[in-house]
């Protein structure tokens, strides 16, 4: 068996060469970080959690239509997903005040906004993903016209699909973050939904207690972060009877 090619090590994710050229092999990680990896851990079953989830949403939007990246689970802690060119933007969807858009405009967390807000940021660890306009957007070419239409339009769809889903077992979906990718089919492209949709990117409220069930359980040390996700993931029957988040990988060939 040949060791497969490492593509990208990011915080929480390693990418391997896929089997199928246009193909990617996500490989989930325990680490958490914050604040820009200042704050930085390892979380036992944090990475096969994340997996499980984000196979969960990028299905279901699969099936109602909205293209993602996801092709196939492969095992506790991986993934197989198109190879996409990814747009350097987080997409960041509010339906509540928190994190960073309550300090910036002195909001209580949990204001309902007026409608869903679209933030763009650029990814860029160094800089601190700032915040930017359609303006830079533009004016630097990191994305046309056309693909922010596209992308607002994803950024919606992805909100309603997740917002009805997550309420349905009592969840408030606060705020996410996702990322898109660009394919070229023929002479065509379009824009995809990338990455993973997990717990990590999300802002996840008990509705009834507003108990956190996301990454600020880390980044604000309120408690155990696999149990949050553990508590999501049960709920949405994520996790199979009898698994345990904390199980090795089974390696694939
Ligand atoms: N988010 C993310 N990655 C980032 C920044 C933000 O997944 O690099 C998610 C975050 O988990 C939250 C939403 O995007 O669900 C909005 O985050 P915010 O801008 O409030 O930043 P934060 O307060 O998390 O730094």
């Amino acid at each position: 068996m040949s060791r497969r090619k490492k593509i990208y090590e990011g915080k929480a994710k390693t990418l391997f060469e896929g089997p199928e050229p246009g193909t990617i092999v996500q490989y989930f990680k325990d680490d958490a970080t914050a604040f820009n990896a200042e704050k930085r851990d390892v979380i036992e079953g944090k990475g096969v959690l994340n997996n499980m989830l984000s196979e969960y949403f990028m299905v279901g939007l699969n099936m109602i239509g909205v293209p993602t990246h996801f092709i196939k689970r492969l095992n506790m802690r991986e993934q197989l997903v198109r190879a996409v060119e990814i747009v350097p933007l987080e997409i960041i969807v509010r339906n509540y005040a928190a994190g960073s858009l309550a300090k910036r405009l002195g909001l209580e967390e949990g204001t309902q906004l007026p409608r869903p807000i679209v933030e763009y940021c650029l990814k860029d660890d160094k800089l601190g993903d700032p915040l930017v306009s359609e303006e830079h957007i533009a004016a630097f070419g990191w994305a046309s016209a056309q693909d922010m239409d596209d992308i607002l339009s994803l950024a919606l769809r992805v909100n309603d699909f997740m917002a009805g889903v997550l309420y349905g077992v009592g969840i408030r979906l606060v705020d996410f973050k996702i990322e898109v990718g660009r394919v070229f089919e023929g002479d065509f492209q379009r824009l995809i939904v990338a990455d993973e949709i997990s717990p990590d990117s999300c802002r996840l409220w008990d509705v009834e207690t507003g108990q956190k069930l996301d990454k600020d359980v880390f980044r604000r040390d309120l408690g155990s972060l696999t149990d949050a996700y553990t508590e999501v993931a049960r709920r949405l029957g994520v996790m199979p009877k009898g698994a345990t988040p904390m199980a090795r990988p089974t390696l694939i060939n």
